[in-house]
């Protein structure tokens, strides 16, 4: 007995250490609630991988050996950021991905959603490496690999022709445990598309996607659509999508024809109210602007000197010239349409935004998506946040809390609140008068471990060197 006392007391005495050993406190700090734009100076005492107490200095050190302390010297603490729309994509492309896992780390990027690629299983034991800490990198939710259409473009979908094919790969979607559903229509017709949408739903997932030309965003929105990718889906609503979409379902008109009527007449007016009745029912919106930056002012940038192409193997750019080379054809009204179109939508964000339509911030980064950097795109693609008129607060709120809003998990992410998990970024500048302060990073803790800028640059620093390796080795 007293044997048996002594090893529990021996027990609770090495976790108790294992613990104390295990907190760290950042203090002196400017800490931004998420919530609400207020900011608190204090300190954050972090336990394991989650936050136990925000409060005073003083109330919170005790125990804290010194070496535990950081002292953020007023520097701003925010959560870490989510880029909700990135696909981790090539399956010759397995190193140069994993690679790059760190530098979305040093981005500050903390968490990150997957929306589907041929790389899908592998990107799931990546997620799982990453949770129990033998991969150091962004938290990752996936939708695995993505519903289409027989013989789709994208490699690697789960093409489905009716419902027991859909039913067998939302089977095989179960299995992979993915956080969400994509479903995309290179293909897929749309009744199929809606009976998927439908039955994805049923079964609890989140379900999101592209938007075929023969359903409106309302009928998705009414299946049981969580989110739509790309903004630039929305500007049919400036149109009337009804008529649209039954001359296109009758035959009256094609695919292509669908296409000029949207572009051809935008009423902003009809487009504000129908984002207005979207935001009532709950959407999510991720815009992903950037690329379409990218390709509308390709004429007249220079990338050959972009800094992020020293972290991509020349295998992965190998991906953008595809584009670029049919891009090169375009007419110089067709160059002067793409700019249009792009200021069109960016200047619908605030209204978006007004709406009550939920904006999750995401990149889009990917092989296939020329100069849509993974990691850099988000930053790129919250300065045109700014640049349509957001505050930086609404553009924080948008690249975190709407994250964890997405995925029903505000109280455990997202927040410097108890028992959070602990993903911060310390910024050397105020993000909230402009988010270009978001480059300004002096650390960041993802899952309570902290890494301080050398180690932040140190990361930086292999991924480059690993970029360099892999082109060697090809040569
Ligand atoms: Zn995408």
């Amino acid at each position: 007995m007293t044997k048996y006392l002594t090893f529990v007391l021996q027990l609770v005495l090495v976790v108790t250490y294992a613990q104390s050993n295990n907190e760290l406190l950042i203090y002196n700090a400017r800490i931004v609630q998420i919530e609400t734009g207020v900011v608190e100076e204090g300190a954050i005492l972090i336990s394991g991988d989650k936050i136990k107490a925000v409060g005073s200095y003083n109330k919170l050190k005790r125990g804290v050996k010194p070496d535990r302390q950081v002292n953020a010297e007023g520097r701003y603490v925010i959560p870490g950021l989510w880029d909700m729309h990135i696909h981790l994509e090539g399956k010759d492309l397995v190193p140069d991905n994993k690679a790059l896992l760190p530098v979305f780390l040093a981005y500050g990027i903390t968490t990150v959603r997957d929306c589907a690629s041929d790389l899908g299983e592998q990107v799931l034991q990546w997620r799982q490496e990453i949770a129990d800490g033998e991969l150091i990198g962004p938290t990752i939710y996936t939708a695995g690999r993505k519903l289409e259409g027989k013989n789709s473009i994208w490699k690697d979908d789960l093409e489905i022709e009716n419902e027991s094919e859909l039913n067998e790969m939302l089977d095989l979607l179960d299995r992979y445990k993915v956080d969400f559903v994509k479903i995309t229509e290179n293909t897929l017709g749309g009744n199929l598309f809606l009976k998927s949408v439908k039955a994805a739903h049923e079964r609890g997932y989140r379900v999101s996607g592209h938007v075929p030309y023969d359903l409106t965003i309302a009928e998705l929105q009414a299946a049981g659509y969580t989110s739509v990718e790309h903004a630039s889906y929305l500007l049919r609503l400036g149109s009337d999508e009804q008529q649209i979409k039954s001359d296109l379902t009758s035959g009256t008109i094609t695919k292509a024809q669908a296409e000029e009527k949207y572009t051809g007449g935008f009423n902003q007016n009809l487009a504000i109210q129908k984002y207005k009745e979207l935001g009532d029912a709950g959407l999510f919106v991720c815009p992903t602007l950037i690329g379409g930056r990218q390709l509308a002012y390709l004429d007249e940038t220079n990338h050959k000197g972009d800094d992020f192409l020293n972290y991509l193997t020349d295998r992965f750019t190998s991906n953008y010239q595809w584009r670029i080379e049919r891009m090169s054809n375009e007419t110089p009204a067709q160059r002067q349409q793409r700019k249009d179109r792009y200021l069109l939508l960016r200047d619908q964000l605030p209204l978006i935004q007004q709406s009550g339509i939920r904006i999750i911030a995401g990149s889009d980064a990917a092989a296939l998506n020329t100069y849509v950097y993974p990691a850099e795109a988000l930053l790129q693609e919250l300065a045109i946040f700014q640049e349509a008129g957001l505050t930086p607060l609404q553009i924080l709120q948008n690249a975190t809390l709407n994250g964890a809003r997405y995925f029903d998990a505000t109280d455990k992410t997202a927040s410097i609140a108890k028992d959070h998990v602990a993903d911060l970024v310390l910024l050397n500048e105020n993000p909230l008068s402009d988010v270009g302060a978001l480059r300004k990073i002096h650390s960041v803790v993802k899952f309570g471990r902290y890494f301080s800028r050398e180690e932040l640059d140190e990361m930086l620093r292999q991924a480059r060197e690993t970029k360099q390796q892999l082109d060697a080795q090809r040569k």
